[in-house]
């Protein structure tokens, strides 16, 4: 069992609190994200689990073992770095036994496991290589590969893929996940692409400012974010805010937007009356036309950008209530400047209190 417990760790330099007295817990087997903006701790926290980093209190666990003042090698935990750290002189199997050699493990066990996970990863005809002579991806291959041959039952990774082009690192988040169901260790991820934390994600850890904000699969943190900022940060393009009133009555309760603009939602149990709220609604979930399932009301609009990404275009239009994104189809055939009845699905839409942001 390789779990790993953190229970209320803090991490301060100095005066700097980097991680707020945070609790969680990655199964044993478990693909756990870590995601969020730049400075909000997740490289500290990831750091501190591997021993790279004191903890200014709390406690760590691995595998049911308090690690706290333990060196990384005797954490069972191996790391993978945004820079590859391969040693540029020796070959990719002098790379990948590196460790192993170090730890004066034999010969033919050496061999074997570098050998096993060279084939997981792709790299038996690579062997000889030095890492000048690898392309991107095969460097990124070699450096994982160095962490899989420690068999350790965690692995740690930190931001393994930013430095690789794009169509490269869209390439290596389907080889890591393949790689995750073929070893079944412990991972533990870091990113600051939420993409990239969806898509690799058994569970993702949003973070900001030190704390934890939501723990949640994927589709959970899509479809039931614990606050604006999770709403805004999950999901491409962002899900669009508007400043308005919720109103309600016996008969239903409706949002006041600016300009005029009223929208029934489709939702009971709401009492409150002239609460200053922010409405949510992601692009995908504003439409051409009121047809098809959902409780769909109209905003008239103007087209400013359209954007085509192939099957979808982004389209950028203006209203009354302010700006905002829909995502259709690239036939929809909207141009600039075009005037247009569109629908909110306000099944879809989310309530956040304008003063918490925290979602209603
Ligand atoms: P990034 O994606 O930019 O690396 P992050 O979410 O990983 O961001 P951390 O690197 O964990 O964030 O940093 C969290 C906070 O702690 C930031 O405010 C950062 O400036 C601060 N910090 C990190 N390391 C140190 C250090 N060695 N000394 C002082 N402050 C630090």
């Amino acid at each position: 069992m390789a779990d790993v417990v953190l229970e209320k760790v803090e991490k301060k330099f100095g005066e700097v609190r980097a991680v707020a007295g945070i609790d969680l817990t990655v199964q044993d087997q478990e693909f756990l994200v870590l995601v969020g903006p730049s400075g909000c701790g997740k490289t500290t926290t990831l750091r501190m689990i591997a021993g790279l980093e004191d903890i200014t209190s709390g406690d760590i666990r691995i595998g049911g073992r308090s690690v706290v003042g333990l060196p990384p090698r005797d954490r069972d935990i191996a790391m993978v770095f945004q820079s590859y750290a391969l040693y540029p002189h020796m070959s990719v199997y002098k790379n990948m036994s590196f460790s192993l050699r170090l730890r004066h493990m034999p010969k033919k066990e050496i061999e074997r496991r570098v050998k096993e996970v060279a084939a997981i990863l792709g790299l038996s005809e690579r062997l000889n290589r030095k890492p000048r002579q690898l392309s991107g991806g095969e460097r990124q291959r070699v450096a994982v590969g160095a962490a899989l041959c420690r068999q350790a039952g965690v692995l740690l990774f930190d931001e393994p893929l930013s430095n690789l082009d794009a169509k490269l690192r869209v390439h290596m988040r389907t080889e890591l996940k393949r790689l995750h169901q073929a070893v079944k260790s412990t991972m533990v991820y870091v990113t600051h692409d939420q993409v990239e934390a969806m898509t690799m994600g058994d569970r993702i850890v949003i973070m900001n400012a030190g704390s934890i904000l939501q723990i949640a699969t994927p589709l959970e943190a899509y479809d039931q974010p614990v606050n604006r900022f999770v709403a805004g940060f999950i999901g491409t393009p962002p899900m669009n805010f508007f400043e308005g009133t919720l109103t309600a009555n016996g008969e239903g309760a409706s949002v006041d937007l600016n300009g005029g603009v009223n929208l029934p939602l489709g939702r009971r149990n709401l009492q409150e009356s002239n609460r200053p709220v922010i409405l949510g609604i992601r692009p995908e979930h504003i439409r051409l036309s009121a047809d098809g399932p959902g409780n769909h009301h109209k905003v008239p609009a103007t087209i400013d950008v359209v954007e085509p990404l192939g099957r979808d275009v982004i389209v950028t239009a203006r209203s009354a209530a302010g700006v905002f994104q829909m995502q259709t189809e690239i036939y929809s055939g909207l141009r600039p400047s075009q005037h247009v009845d569109l629908w909110f699905d306000m099944n879809r839409s989310y309530l956040f209190d304008r003063e918490t942001e925290w979602a209603i």
